[in-house]
């Protein structure tokens, strides 16, 4: 333990008349009258009241209790908790990019919006696409805008009949919310027992209903990280029946620099700069989802847009009369596409063909540790990720929860549990290409650990985590009655 006063907030550690900082003398005068009295606060607003040195300790000790990256192994299936360079975050702090306006001159910001096209370029090369739009601040933006082009392709050509998104059962949850969204139709496609697009389910599908199929939304290698060989079969049934192919680029990373979604015969995709670009998220910083799209598509992408015309750059957001128009404010988070680009660079043209290889091999290698203690469902190769169906021995009652909250206990971030919905117990691991041999040694070693323990000791791997400031908590309760702020006491 620790003699740290533990608040949870700063507002529980308020003492009235404490101060931290004295305001300097008010040589002015008062100017309150200029504001009308309506508009003026009558009480004075409740801030805590506290010592400069416990607001610092309270944000050191809030600090040490979040886990990131820069922490500890973080296998969060699907989520691409790869390492953030330290240089991506050097450069994106340079007063060039991050004192900038977004409302100022063009010639004034030549330079970043230099690097706002080339990273738009760099994404058309490494996907296969056309064109970028960098507007979307995250993937399921990003997917949203991809079908609102798909939606406008369609009408464009005066047909309005095509409602519909076939989605396959193992799809992220984002997939079938960004169509319901677009005000389109879901119509879920089966995946067969080796987790793959059923493709005799797809055909039905499109000989009963293909003249309302808009598009179909493809994960690949889908969330059992499972690379779909039918892609060239499955994209030619939906072009056929006059429908396009959505890439859910959240998996790209094992992609990269071995083959593109464009090659493979996908319409439009987004890519997660903040997954496959290498972008602190999860809580650690805001989002990026770029759209790409074929030849042909390029009208409808959003507005606005960086075009480049014999070395100048503008900001462009006229003359595209089949533009969406604008999917958020300005031109998305620069400072995440700034760290992207450097993460692109500083790799180069050599060792980004290193990424998805390297992804693949750490994830086949935790897998074929651990598979003789962990339900592997689906054997065989995997791509940057796989799912386990618990533990193998079932007869001891600990849970892929329990197993997850144990993890905690060893200074491990959870993997992705209970997702894909298609297993009941599913433990979802994604090591990333940046974990050295010993890391994913030291990890495989923990969870061979934990299965014993659910065998010798269960009721501790249950009672887990024991370790952490606070252990399990009630989340039935949480979702059904959450308390979301905080009730002012009284500080006298
Ligand atoms: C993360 C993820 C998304 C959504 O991306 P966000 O950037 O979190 O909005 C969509 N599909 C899959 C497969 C994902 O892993």
């Amino acid at each position: 333990m620790n003699n740290r006063l533990y608040g949870n907030l700063i507002f529980e550690l308020s003492r009235k008349g404490r101060q931290g900082y004295t305001l300097p003398r008010n040589t002015y005068g008062s100017h309150t009258d200029e504001l009308p009295a309506s508009l003026r606060r009558q009480a004075a607003l409740k801030l805590p009241e506290c010592d400069e040195l416990t607001v610092v300790r309270h944000y050191t000790n809030l600090s040490h209790d979040n886990f990131g990256v820069n922490d500890g192994f973080y296998p969060l299936g699907s989520c691409t908790m790869k390492y953030n360079p330290v240089i991506d975050e050097e450069i994106a702090a340079l007063e060039a990019f991050a004192a900038l306006h977004p409302l100022q001159p063009a010639d004034t910001c030549q330079h970043a919006l230099g690097l706002y096209y080339a990273l738009q370029q760099s994404l058309a090369e490494l996907t296969g696409m056309k064109e970028f739009t960098l507007n979307p601040c995250a993937g399921a933006h990003g997917e949203l805008t991809g079908l609102m082009v798909i939606r406008a392709y369609h009408q464009s050509r005066g047909d309005e009949a095509r409602t519909k998104v076939l989605i396959p059962d193992s799809a992220h949850g984002t997939n079938p919310a960004s169509a319901a969204v677009c005000g389109l139709e879901v119509v879920e496609v089966k995946s067969g027992p080796d987790g793959l697009v059923d493709v005799a389910d797809l055909e039905r599908l499109i000989s009963e209903q293909g003249p309302s199929i808009a598009a179909m939304m493809m994960t690949n290698p889908n969330t059992l990280g499972i690379f779909e060989h039918d892609i060239p079969l499955i994209t030619q049934m939906v072009h056929r029946c006059g429908a396009l192919m959505y890439y859910d680029g959240a998996n790209l990373n094992p992609l990269l620099g071995v083959c593109r979604p464009g090659d493979m015969g996908f319409d439009v995709m987004h890519v997660n700069l903040h997954k496959t670009f290498s972008t602190p998220h999860g809580g650690g910083g805001p989002g990026s989802g770029p759209v790409g799209v074929r030849e042909g598509l390029e009208p409808f992408l959003p507005t606005p847009r960086v075009v480049e015309r014999a070395g100048t750059y503008s900001v462009e957001t006229g003359d595209y009369e089949q533009s969406l128009g604008s999917v958020g404010c300005f031109f998305g988070n620069f400072g995440v596409m700034v760290r992207a680009y450097a993460y692109i660079l500083s790799l180069g043209r050599e060792n980004v063909r290193m990424v998805g290889p390297l992804a693949t091999l750490n994830a086949n290698y935790v897998k074929e540790s651990l598979r003789d203690v962990y339900e592997l469902p689906i054997g065989g190769l995997c791509k940057h990720e796989f799912v386990f169906d618990g533990l193998k021995d079932k007869s001891t009652g600990v849970t892929t929860m329990d197993v997850a909250k144990r993890l905690l206990d060893y200074g491990y971030h959870a993997p992705t549990i209970y997702f894909p919905l298609l297993f009941h117990e599913s433990l979802m691991i994604e090591p990333t290409e940046n974990e050295s041999l010993d890391t994913l040694d030291a990890f495989i070693q923990v969870m061979r650990r934990i299965a014993d323990e659910a065998k010798t000791d269960p009721e501790r791997v249950k009672a887990a985590p024991l370790t952490t400031p606070i252990g399990r908590v009630d989340d039935v309760l949480a979702a059904r009655q959450p308390v979301v702020t905080f009730k002012q006491m009284s500080h006298e």
